[in-house]
């Protein structure tokens, strides 16, 4: 079995404890609209273009027998209907321009990839995370992968939306160290609009993953104008008190906008262009009213307006 995945990032230290290395596998099922990896939501490869490195040079429109590409005068578009992914235009581009996201990778390949900082790992009290877009997709691939890292006594965390049928949890969670969990919005009509998906299953499925007694970090993306709403999180911080015992940490990650080259490389538009970004005061009141709600620790991280500004406690 493969593993569809778009991104191996080394040395990360904000999913989970330690230093670690974070496995992004591709395809979900949300439409969240302040996503931060596009390119993890599509299941399937897809050919990426880099305008900056491209000197026009029209390699790739002849290496592609689909008839996908086309060179406009403001770039280069590509068919997305016709594009099969081939990497032919890839190989025939001199400068790079060009990139498919999304390799596969065997179990095997994948966990010699994730031993190469076990080291790392543990000196620092670290691990390995898988992210996505939502891994649970791949959850049969990560049932193979998931014991061999524990053969190797390597911490495992899982960073889901929560939005997958449990029977796939079951599959998985026995290796599963810790879970990453994120809870958005506590309006079911705001969570449909903003993520494109009703909320029961993912509420539910944290609550059952709290009777197994896993451990978890619940994280909310603070959003200006749609999750940072005082209610919202005084909504989120009562359901971890109340339904929620083996939650160690509620994680409010404030909104940025770095992702919009991500878009353009895609031909899309990020939604949030516009939006501003969190203040530090508002990230620091929102935090004030999980504690007030009686959430024991609550952190706060990213960027806000005027510093880059990192955790406070
Ligand atoms: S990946 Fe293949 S099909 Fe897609 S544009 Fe490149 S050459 Fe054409
Ligand atoms: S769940 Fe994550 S990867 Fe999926 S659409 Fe939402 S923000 Fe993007």
């Amino acid at each position: 079995m493969k593993g569809l995945v778009f991104n191996v990032q080394r040395f990360s230290t904000e999913d989970g404890p330690g230093i670690r290395t974070t496995i992004f596998m591709k395809g979900c099922p949300l439409r969240c609209v302040w996503c931060q990896n596009p390119e993890g939501i599509n299941p399937k490869p897809e050919l990426v273009w880099y305008d900056v490195r491209c000197m026009g040079v029209r390699a790739c429109i002849k290496a592609c027998g689909a008839g996908a590409l086309k060179l406009e005068s403001d770039g280069l578009r590509i068919d997305r209907g016709k594009c099969t992914a081939c990497g032919l235009c890839v190989k025939a581009c001199p400068t790079g321009a060009l990139e498919i996201i999304g390799v596969d990778y065997s179990a095997e390949r994948l966990v010699d990839e994730a031993l190469r900082d076990k080291v790392f790992y543990e000196t620092s009290g670290g691990g390995v995370t898988f992210s996505g877009g939502e891994p649970m997709l791949q959850a049969e691939f990560l049932a193979e992968v998931f014991p061999m890292l524990k053969e190797h006594g390597v911490h495992v965390a899982l960073d889901t939306s929560g939005f997958a049928p449990w029977k796939k949890f079951k599959e998985v969670l026995g290796w599963v160290d810790l879970v990453l969990y994120d809870l958005k919005l506590m309006d079911a009509v705001r969570h449909r609009e903003l993520t494109g998906v009703d909320p029961e299953l993912i509420w539910e499925n944290a609550v059952k993953l709290a009777e197994e007694g896993v451990r978890m970090w619940i994280r909310t993306p603070i959003i200006p104008g749609m999750t940072d709403i005082e209610e919202n999180v005084r909504a989120i911080s009562r359901f971890i008190v109340e339904r929620l015992p083996t939650v160690e940490r509620y994680d409010l990650l404030a909104f940025n906008n770095l992702c919009i080259s991500k878009y353009k490389r895609l031909g899309l538009r990020f939604p949030l262009e516009e939006a501003r970004l969190m203040r530090r005061e508002e990230m620091e009141k929102l935090a004030r009213v999980a504690e007030e709600e009686g959430v024991s620790k609550v952190t706060w991280s990213g960027m806000v307006e005027r510093a880059i500004e990192k955790e406070v406690g």
